[in-house]
Order: C-alpha cells, then sequence, then structure tokens
C-alpha cells in the first residue's frame, strides 16, 4: 500500500488533476482540501461548509463544486450509507475502519479490526495493486433492534 501521506503529496495529486483538466487552481479550492485533511471521520457538505466558515469563508457552491473535482481524483470517498445526505471522507492518512450501518435508521458506527487488516495487507492479487478500503456491514442498531421488537 502506498504510504506517502503528507499534506504535500496530496496537494500535489490535486494540482496535478487540477492542471490536467484545465481547472483554476483556486486558494479557496485548496483551503477546503486542507480543512479536509485534518479533519477526522465523516463529513457532509453542510458540515465542511460550517467548519470552512469559521477559518476561511467559501460559498456552498464552491464546497459541492470542490467535493465533485476531489471524488473525481480519489482524494475523498464517497460513501451511501442510507441517510438523508452523502457523506464524505479523506482517502489517505485515514486509518483504515469498516462500517456497521444501521438499515432502518442509517446511523453509522465505526470499527477497526486488526486481524482484517494483517490479513488484507498481506493478500496479493494479480496485476493489482491495493490502495484502500472499507467493509460495510448491514443490521440494525440497538436501539431499531429494541423498537422492531416491541413495535
Ligand atoms: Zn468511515
Ligand atoms: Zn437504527
Amino acid at each position: 500500500m502506498k504510504e506517502d501521506n503528507s499534506y504535500e503529496s496530496i496537494k500535489e495529486i490535486f494540482t496535478e488533476y487540477l492542471k490536467k483538466h484545465k481547472h483554476r487552481k483556486t486558494p479557496e479550492r485548496y483551503a477546503i482540501l486542507e480543512r479536509i485533511y485534518s479533519y477526522e471521520g465523516h463529513f457532509n457538505a453542510d458540515i465542511l461548509y460550517n467548519l470552512m466558515e469559521a477559518e476561511y469563508r467559501v460559498s456552498l457552491a464552491t464546497v459541492y463544486n470542490t467535493l465533485e473535482l476531489l471524488l473525481e481524483c480519489k482524494l475523498i470517498i464517497k460513501h451511501q450509507l442510507g441517510g438523508q445526505f452523502a457523506q464524505y471522507e479523506k482517502t489517505f492518512g485515514n486509518n483504515t475502519h469498516h462500517h456497521l450501518i444501521c438499515t432502518n435508521c442509517g446511523k453509522v458506527r465505526e470499527f477497526t479490526d486488526k486481524q482484517l487488516r494483517i490479513s488484507i495487507q498481506s493478500r496479493k492479487f494479480a496485476h493489482f495493486q491495493t490502495s484502500h478500503y472499507s467493509l460495510y456491514l448491514y443490521g440494525l442498531c440497538h436501539k431499531c433492534k429494541l423498537e422492531l421488537k416491541n413495535g
């Protein structure tokens, strides 16, 4: 797995992508990238917008537009977790974790598993280099399980 997770190398990936596709290299876009990479966990466009507002004012349109660009160059991933809003998280420098998703209320919990990590990292695939992975386990959260049983 690729280990160079420094912010400089992340920025370089973005710069290369913007150049190649003839997008403008605006300070707003880099400020958003930097904010995302200093944030731990999942976020949606609104959360990001509010975080940005505190330190570097950008429009909601710029947030959405930058999220699209970052998705295209694979610096963030988009989770379709069944909730109302798409959730995003950074691709690199994120501790590998997995997701427990409640199919009833859409609540997401994260977990890590050392055994899984060891077995996936040692697994070699022909003509394929793994960069990252994530598992999604679907089921019912504690609250929903109780509700459904009693309801
Ligand atoms: Zn996650
Ligand atoms: Zn639930």
